[in-house]
């Protein structure tokens, strides 16, 4: 996808701080972070909400989950708790339209969200 954000950000045509990677999932830092740990986890396949998402992308989409829980687990914020959010379409804050988990931690985090 030429115009897409998370897409440059994958095939380096944007800087990112990236934390983890490998042929299917990326993670960097979110730019505008919330929270202490702020990350932003995508799969590299262009998918644009989580509306657009079918079989065929269940494992990869487990698996982008996952990578968020190890990262919670190196940032050592798993036991304090963190959140993993995918906001999906614009009433819900989506901004960028290629699925991505926000994994928000390092404070206490109120509930229900705004
Ligand atoms: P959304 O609003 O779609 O749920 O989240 C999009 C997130 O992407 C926002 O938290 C925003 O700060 C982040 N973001 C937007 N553009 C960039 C960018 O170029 N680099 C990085 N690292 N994050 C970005
Ligand atoms: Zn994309």
């Amino acid at each position: 996808m030429d115009q897409c954000v998370f897409c440059k950000i994958a095939d380096r045509e944007l800087p990112s701080k990236i934390v983890f990677e490998n042929d299917r999932v990326l993670a960097f830092e979110d730019l505008n972070p919330q929270a202490p740990t702020h990350i932003l986890i995508v799969p590299k396949k262009h998918i644009p909400t989580l509306n657009d998402a079918t079989p065929e992308d269940e494992t990869l989409l487990g698996e982008v989950i996952l990578c968020a829980a190890t990262i919670a687990k190196d940032r050592r914020i798993s036991t304090s708790g963190y959140r993993l959010v995918a906001n999906t379409m614009g009433g819900a804050g989506q901004s960028v339209f290629h699925i991505h988990f926000h994994l928000l931690g390092g404070r206490s985090l109120a509930w229900p969200p705004g």
